[in-house]
């Protein structure tokens, strides 16, 4: 088996690193310019840690590629981390943003288009009851106010290493001894959310019945399919354990598919029949145009709604003026009745079998001891073995240098792979060429690491 040399992989990435600089005179001046008034010359913080000294600068995007000011065309395998799922201004959205846009964009009033959203809503997800937000942050938080306002219960629960936005409850880990913690990049929390949140690792039942045994929980909040500490698949008869459990303790079980949504038109939920008593789902929904729905059960609704005091239905601190506005719900119609439809799906599978294919060629070519995972149209690679079973595992293989310099060398052949792991996520636009190119180029880092 291969062992990685780490003072060549530290040379490699100086070389990218140069190399980055060199190609991308454009980005990097208006990045020192942006630096006057932009923290971290950037309008997102995190935007600094993508691969090389500074990020580049988009110029135009269409379909699966986009191009830098500097001129060059990429294939986007990041798709803006799962808003541009739907490949970048698919024509059908564009044309909803159009005719919307001119008549109208917010009124804090509903359109028609609301009763086709809703209906296909439940088609697609077996809930009947629908709300929008604006981010899927937003849809989990108001989510979670919803379940503590039902039961009166105060804490939620939530899996080590798992990312459901900038909520705060979830910003906890368990510590090397098992410990429940605020998690490291937690800044200036409001409550220490050990106060407000219980966290256990993902697939583990004994810890599941333990922590909603006491009957404080009033939610768990969960991906289906952990992805933002890489894929992480559910053992076989995990979600039935789950759904057993938070029935008997009474706890709302809230599904977060806002990147499984990559799985099938209706999730992961959909494709593998689970029954969350809540669903949220942000990002693509409207073509990256921002908007968010959070859906419940006609249980759920009418327990909310017994305790609504009408008065209060203005300063609940669920909402946002501009939630329900008409360009979201028109966009989001035109995003689910004509782009992200079951035909897309089943382009966007193929390909990422395809693409799975591609590394796994790579991987036995130089028997290397990585692995590959899938969910649907979404692929990443490993570094690794064996599969983790949940984060803390997951996040115990993270290797900072070495993500660094797959992505750095990616983006320097003209690829963007999906920030912080080794991550790529197909659209209906993206060709089989695309894919291909990306094995060849996967071939070739590899071959510079370990050759
Ligand atoms: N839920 C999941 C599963 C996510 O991955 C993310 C973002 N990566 C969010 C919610 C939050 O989405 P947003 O930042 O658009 O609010």
């Amino acid at each position: 088996m291969r062992t990685l040399n780490r003072s060549r992989l530290e040379q490699l990435l100086a070389k990218e690193e140069n190399l980055f600089l060199n190609e991308h005179p454009r980005s990097k001046e208006l990045y020192e310019r942006a630096r006057a008034h932009w923290q971290g010359g950037v309008p997102m913080l995190w935007m600094t840690r993508w691969a090389g000294k500074f990020p580049v600068f988009v110029s135009e995007a269409r379909g699966a590629h986009f191009k830098c000011v500097d001129g060059f065309d990429y294939i986007d395998f990041c798709l803006g981390d799962t808003g541009s799922m739907t490949g970048h201004a698919p024509a059908a959205s564009v044309k909803a943003i159009e005719a919307q846009a001119k008549k109208g964009i917010t009124f804090m009033l509903p359109i028609e288009d609301i009763l086709w959203v809703g209906e296909e809503l439940e088609r697609r997800f077996g809930l009947p009851f629908w709300q929008l937000a604006l981010t899927a942050t937003d849809a989990n938080r108001f989510a979670l106010r919803m379940a503590r306002h039902i039961t009166g219960r105060p804490k939620v629960l939530v899996y080590n290493y798992c990312y459901h936005g900038t909520v705060d409850e979830s910003y906890i880990t368990l510590d090397k001894n098992g410990k429940q913690a605020s998690r490291a990049n937690n800044l200036g929390p409001q409550v220490d959310p050990t106060v407000t949140t219980k966290v256990i690792e993902f697939n583990d039942v004994p810890a599941l019945e333990a922590a909603l045994a006491p009957g404080d929980v009033a939610a768990v909040l969960a991906e289906p399919v952990m992805t933002n500490i890489g894929i992480v698949h559910p053992d076989p008869g995990y979600h039935d354990a789950l759904r057993e459990i938070t029935r008997k303790t009474g706890t709302i079980l809230i599904i977060d598919e806002t990147h499984t949504i990559c799985t099938g038109p209706g999730g992961y939920t959909a494709a593998y029949n689970l029954k969350p008593d809540m669903l949220t789902l942000g990002k693509p929904i409207a073509s990256g145009v921002p908007a968010a729905v959070y859906g419940f059960s006609k249980e759920i609704n009418e327990r909310f709604w017994n305790k609504l005091v009408l008065e209060d239905a203005d300063v609940g601190v669920i909402g946002g003026t501009l939630a329900g506005n008409a360009l979201s719900i028109a966009v989001m119609r035109a995003t689910l009745e004509k782009v992200l439809t079951p035909a897309t799906y089943e382009k966007t599978i193929k390909l990422a079998e395809r693409y799975e294919e591609g590394v796994i060629s790579v991987i036995r070519k130089w028997e290397l001891p990585w692995i590959v995972k899938r969910l649907g149209g979404r692929v990443e690679y490993w570094f690794r073995p064996i599969p983790p079973r949940n984060g803390g595992e997951a996040a115990a293989a993270i290797d900072f240098e070495l993500d660094r310099y797959m992505h750095l060398y990616s983006l320097n052949r003209r690829i963007l792979m999906t920030p912080f792991h080794n991550m790529a996520l197909m659209s209906p636009e993206t060709s089989e060429a695309d894919v291909d190119y990306h094995t060849k180029v996967f071939g070739e880092a590899v071959k510079s690491l370990f050759e």
